[in-house]
């Protein structure tokens, strides 16, 4: 995707050290109730895959993802994109027609020489443009999540899927700021993962305003463009 904007990267860096399976976090809802109704923001998250991923760890993520999203009132919806691969041009990672709310989702390996605005220890990051916050690409490093759960002895994808779940948050968000807890916080302890402490992994109340009303204006904005493609200006 060819971005105009400044690139600003999340550095978002996990220090993991509790294992935890993933039934767990199919079991999360029933621990604790939505703080509010799920499903009254529909958004599209478009995928591009670039490299293999189990298909247990994809399923385990998205759900955890789902989750997250659900219980800030946001309803995900998945698509799958046609990734660049050898021989095939594949789709643009772009976004903007298909969906009012839509985000860019990249699963790819990061470089072997990190970029000069990411670390060695960067698993992901969204793009925005610094001034309006605006953006919907975000990339998460597959490689880097899959060593660090391995070396954490933790799920690959319930660490997948919060990974993922942070970088749409800074989209969501429109900031590239970072929470002192919840999915938001910059770095993880391993009392953020505990059993008991994953309901956590949510946005806080503060950032659920700012991203419902940012949701909010960009379904007005959508609203009134397409108004205004159906009137017909005369001379
Ligand atoms: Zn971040």
């Amino acid at each position: 995707m060819k971005s105009a904007a400044p690139r600003a990267v999340c550095a978002f860096v996990l220090m993991l050290i509790v294992a935890m399976a993933c039934t767990s976090v199919r079991a999360w809802p029933r621990r604790r109730a939505p703080r509010e109704s799920p499903g009254t923001i529909p958004m599209v998250i478009r995928v591009y895959v670039y490299r293999e991923i189990p298909k247990p760890m994809s399923r385990c993520a998205r759900e955890l993802v789902t989750l997250i999203l659900a219980r800030g009132g946001v309803t995900a919806e998945w698509q799958e994109g046609r990734a660049i691969r050898r021989g095939h041009a594949g789709d643009k990672p772009s976004a903007g027609e298909a969906a009012p709310v839509l985000v860019t989702l990249r699963l790819m390996d990061a470089p072997a020489k990190p970029s000069a605005d990411t670390t060695s220890r960067t698993l992901g990051f969204a793009v925005l443009d610094p001034e309006t916050g605006r953006g919907d690409l975000t990339t998460v490093y597959v490689n880097r999540v899959l060593t660090l759960a391995r070396r954490a002895h933790g799920s690959p994808g319930e660490l997948l899927g919060a990974v993922i779940a942070h970088e749409i948050g800074h989209v969501l968000l429109g900031s590239q700021q970072h929470g002192r807890s919840g999915v938001m916080q910059a770095e993880w302890s391993e009392h953020t993962l505990r059993l008991e402490r994953l309901d956590r992994m949510e946005f806080t109340s503060a950032e659920l305003t700012r991203i419902h009303a940012r949701l909010r204006w960009v379904l007005v904005e959508s609203a009134l463009a397409q108004r205004l493609q159906s009137i017909e200006f005369g001379p």
